[in-house]
C-alpha cells in the first residue's frame, strides 16, 4: 500500500532550482489533505560571522552592531517574496542560521520530516552533476530526498 507523506520539508536557496524544487513540493504535499509542507532556508553561518565581523570592525559609536539582524531580516524578507511568487499559502517557513546541510537533515529528524525536496543545483549554478548540498543530503540523510532537475537553462 502506498503511504502519502505526512510531512515534506523543501530546502531553499530563493534560486530558480529551489523554486521549480518547491513547485514539484507543493504538488506532492495536495495529494493528501493531512500532508504538511515547510519551506526552509538555512544563513550560512561562515557567511554570517564573517558578515557581523566584518560590519562590527567598521563600527564606531555601535551603527553596525545589529547588522547580523538585518541579515536575518533579509533572508526573511526573501522567504516572503519566495512563498508570496508561489502562492503558497498553506506552507510553514523556518529561516535560521547553520551549516546548510545539516541543518536541513538536523530539522528533518527533529521535525520527523519523511520527504526532503531539494533543487539539483542552487547558486552555484550547474558546474557539477549534483550540487554539493543535494548531493551531502542525499548520502547523509535518513529520510526520502527528492534531487528535483530543472531542464532547458
Ligand atoms: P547547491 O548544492 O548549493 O548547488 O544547492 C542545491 C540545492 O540545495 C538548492 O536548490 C536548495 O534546494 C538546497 N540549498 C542550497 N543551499 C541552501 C540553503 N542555504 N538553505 C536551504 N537550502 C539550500
Amino acid at each position: 500500500m502506498n503511504k502519502d507523506y505526512q510531512h515534506i520539508l523543501l530546502a531553499t536557496d530563493f534560486s530558480p532550482f529551489s523554486k521549480h524544487a518547491a513547485r514539484r513540493a507543493m504538488k506532492l504535499a495536495s495529494y493528501c489533505d493531512e500532508t504538511r509542507l515547510t519551506f526552509i532556508h538555512v544563513i550560512d553561518e561562515d557567511y554570517y560571522d564573517e558578515f557581523g565581523s566584518v560590519f562590527s570592525g567598521l563600527a564606531t559609536g555601535g551603527g553596525f552592531t545589529n547588522q547580523q539582524d538585518v541579515l536575518l531580516k533579509e533572508a526573511q524578507d526573501q522567504m516572503l517574496h519566495f512563498t508570496n511568487k508561489l502562492d503558497a499559502n498553506d506552507v510553514q517557513t523556518k529561516v535560521v542560521k547553520g551549516i546548510p546541510r545539516k541543518t536541513i537533515m538536523t530539522f528533518a529528524k527533529t521535525h520527523h520530516i519523511d520527504l526532503i525536496v531539494m533543487g539539483a543545483h542552487g547558486r552555484h549554478g550547474l558546474a557539477r552533476l549534483l550540487g554539493s548540498t543535494t548531493n551531502n543530503v542525499m548520502n547523509y540523510s535518513q529520510c526520502d530526498v527528492l534531487a528535483v532537475y530543472m531542464r532547458n537553462v
